[in-house]
């Protein structure tokens, strides 16, 4: 595939490609251009020229543009999901909930189209001020490769819908879905221009977008290192940016927890996307005296995943996205082992089955009575490995839970209001569940604190991310 700016499909100029690679199976899907700095100047450049026109159409039009992408995507959904699966590596059935995702993030903006606008402020014996909002500009959005799509809708449904114009850098891993997106919303009738995708490495080609001294926003999603980077880039360059990092989100199970579905929870929360989700369950701390019977609950529902290409209809979990990430949780579980940190009680490594000799396969892993200090506490593990730690009571979860450098989410599981509520007030988190975890809404803000990030996406509130308030004050 190649990438898109100003509307068309471009080669690299010095015509190198990259090639990108069914996690499960290690074949080569396609190859795309490794873009350049002097791709990016031309796409930001395309982006600005085609921000005063998109900038005047109504909030409507712009809506109308989004419905119809919406309609394209459902009809296709099955073939998009298919494509996320041969390059991302998750199961069919959680592809095409990713693209639903997609369609349902553009279609809630749609619904938000022409809400935004200022605010009209008396001012005593001195006339009265108005507020107008305005969008920003060339806005640019780097993306991880864990969920191409829904994270793409995450950026693109705010920033577009308030007249923005946007260039967009896919992961390595992942760029296909994005491609392909993207195309059908040019289909959908988005002019030349106001959305462009430009593929190649983030070293190159994400610096070189949020360096450009066009781009007025930028928007990352990644790992906290790698958004420390952008932010410093950003900052230099006073652009606002919108962080969203990574995560290590516990899940507290007390002892009056309903354990049938603190079990569900775990698993799913856990084990979806082969444990690559930025508010998966990363640390699981049970009460001690219901430890051993959620342990051996769960002990069950793993042992009953079924590992595979997720290109099958019947898989649970597919395998990891990339020889780095698998080489982490192989080594990782293999130090310990060797450490004698915890009790393997599932998995802990790669699959014997052939049908899984060819991928990034690892089986899910359960690690009771694991150490305090353990790097499994203290890492973001993105990967399907799950620590379990015993705990007295609710202050000391609290406590354990709060000593993470992460504050993404956070879940407290219990029948008991008093300790819902404490676990709500207490946690450091930018989302807390109750009796859940991992739900998200395209209606509800979703961000992080500490090393999770900065700023939100979802809801009303990601529009403000993307528009300038304006003040004009009159005198009576
Ligand atoms: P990553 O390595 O940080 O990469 C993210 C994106 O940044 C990729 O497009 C990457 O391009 C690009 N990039 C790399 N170096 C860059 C640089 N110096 N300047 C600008 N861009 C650069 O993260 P990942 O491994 O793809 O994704 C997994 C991480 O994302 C996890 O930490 C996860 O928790 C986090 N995440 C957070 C959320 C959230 O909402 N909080 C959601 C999903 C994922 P290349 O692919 O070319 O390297």
């Amino acid at each position: 595939m190649k990438m898109q700016i100003n509307g068309k499909a471009v080669e690299a100029i010095r015509g190198e490609f990259f090639d990108i690679i069914n996690p499960a199976t290690g074949e080569l899907i396609d190859r795309v251009p490794r873009g350049t700095g002097d791709d990016v100047a031309d796409a930001v450049e395309a982006a600005s020229s085609a921000f005063g026109s998109w900038a005047s159409t109504s909030p409507q039009q712009r809506a109308g543009v989004f419905y119809r992408a919406g309609e394209i995507i459902r009809q296709r959904k099955d073939s998009l999901a298919a494509l996320i699966t041969k390059e991302q590596g998750k199961p069919l059935i959680e592809a095409r909930n990713e693209i639903e995702g997609f369609a349902n993030v553009l279609e809630y903006y749609c619904g938000l189209a022409g809400s935004f606008h200022g605010d009209f402020i008396q001012i005593p014996q001195n006339g009265y001020a108005m507020t107008v909002k305005k969008p920003l500009g060339v806005c640019a959005a780097i993306i991880p490769w864990n969920m191409p799509a829904l994270i793409m809708a995450w950026k693109i449904g705010p920033a577009l819908i308030s007249g923005n114009t946007l260039v967009l850098k896919p992961a390595s891993n992942t760029p296909l879905t994005n491609l392909t997106l993207a195309s059908i919303l040019s289909e959908a009738g988005l002019p030349a221009g106001v959305l462009n995708v430009v593929t190649g490495p983030g070293e190159l080609v994400g610096e070189a977008l949020v360096s450009n001294h066009k781009v007025k926003k930028v928007s990352f999603t990644g790992e906290s290192a790698t958004g420390k980077r952008v932010a410093e880039l950003a900052v230099s360059g006073k652009k606002r940016v919108t962080l969203e990092l990574g995560g290590s989100d516990p899940m507290l199970v007390c002892d009056d927890a309903d354990l049938e579905s603190a079990v569900v929870g775990a698993l799913r929360g856990r084990f979806y996307n082969c444990g690559q989700t930025c508010m998966a369950v990363k640390r699981l701390y049970v009460f001690e005296s219901i430890a051993e019977e959620f342990i051996k609950k769960l002990e069950a529902a793993v042992w009953k995943l079924r590992v595979g290409n997720g290109i099958y209809e019947n898989i649970d979990m597919g395998p990891l996205n990339n020889r780095r990430q698998w080489e982490y949780v192989k080594d990782l579980v293999a130090e310990i082992e060797e450490k004698d940190e915890g009790r393997i009680i599932t998995g802990g490594k790669v699959p014997a089955n052939s049908a899984c000799n060819r991928g990034y396969f690892f089986e899910p892993t359960l690690i009771a009575d694991v150490p305090r200090e353990s790097r499994l506490l203290k890492e973001e593990v993105f990967g399907p490995v799950l620590p379990v730690v015993r705990v007295k009571d609710l202050d000391e979860a609290i406590e354990e839970a709060n000593n993470s450098s992460y504050g993404l989410g956070a879940s407290i599981w219990t029948k008991n209001l008093d300790r819902a509520i404490s676990g709500c007030e207490q946690l450091d988190a930018g989302i807390i569940w109750i009796n859940q975890h991992l739900k998200i809404a395209p209606e509800v803000p979703f961000g992080g604190v500490k090393e999770s990030g900065i700023g939100r996406e979802n809801g009303p509130y990601a529009l403000s991310e993307y528009l300038d308030l304006k003040t004009i004050m009159l005198k009576t």
